[in-house]
């Protein structure tokens, strides 16, 4: 039998609940970090590129062996596409992926000097780099402040109540408003952290949860199950 679709809160809670799930969430995961595994901005970025459609583990077993063969942003933009096709293979979408981490590379040694730049403006003119993995580069290796909205961020943030937004952008929007900045980052890992271990997809774990009294999400649950 085909589990049935949770549909997403049709209400914001009132921002004095949004903040008090945040704080519970912030008690829940006081190190969440990103799970990928990197030395430097450089590999990061590269990292969160090939992480698109892939989980963090996977990537974490094929970055070892990339970054041992092309360390640098020199390395990489002169490398062969055929070679890192086959290096980065099980991460799905690789021809897409090779071609997204060589122009990037490229473009960081022939635009920046080969150092990753470290403003939105300039991540985001990187081949293969949008919003999203620009927002994970800054919070992380230049602890700027910026919420990153990935699958995670966007189911539970909804099911919380905490954005009714229908794109990443209204999202990363509405829950900036909820927080000082200089939260903003964490949050990111926060909300992932509570996606990976309890407000997972498809069915979330409601009963382990330790944000059911402020959660809306719940009581939808009952009203299926009484269908
Ligand atoms: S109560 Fe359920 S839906 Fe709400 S955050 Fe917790 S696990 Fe997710």
């Amino acid at each position: 039998m085909t589990a049935r679709v949770i549909p997403f809160p049709k209400r914001k809670v009132p921002r004095r609940i949004a903040r008090e799930q945040f704080e519970i969430l912030e008690r829940l995961y006081p190190q969440a970090v990103t799970a990928l595994n990197y030395r430097n901005e450089f590999e990061l970025l590269v990292a969160v590129i090939l992480s698109a459609q892939c989980t963090d583990a996977r990537v974490n077993m094929t970055t070892p062996a990339l970054f041992a063969k092309y360390p640098t942003p020199q390395k990489l933009a002169a490398a062969d596409h055929a070679d890192v096709e086959e290096m980065i293979k099980s991460c799905g979408f690789f021809r897409m992926k090779t071609r997204n981490i060589i122009a990037c590379a490229r473009d960081i040694v022939e635009r920046y000097g080969g150092r990753v730049p470290s403003e939105r403006e300039g991540l985001e003119s990187l081949a293969g780099v949008g919003r999203k993995t620009a927002s994970v580069v800054l919070a992380a290796a230049f602890h700027a402040e910026a919420l990153a909205v990935d699958t995670h961020v966007f189911r539970v943030s909804h099911r919380l109540g905490m954005t009714l937004g229908k794109t990443p952008r209204h999202v990363e929007e509405d829950l900036i408003a909820l927080l000082p900045p200089v939260k903003w980052g964490d949050a990111t890992h926060w909300l992932i952290a509570h996606g990976r271990q309890i407000c997972k997809a498809p069915t979330p774990r409601c009963p382990q949860c330790a944000l059911q009294s402020l959660c809306p999400t719940p009581a939808i649950i009952a009203r299926m199950s009484r269908r």
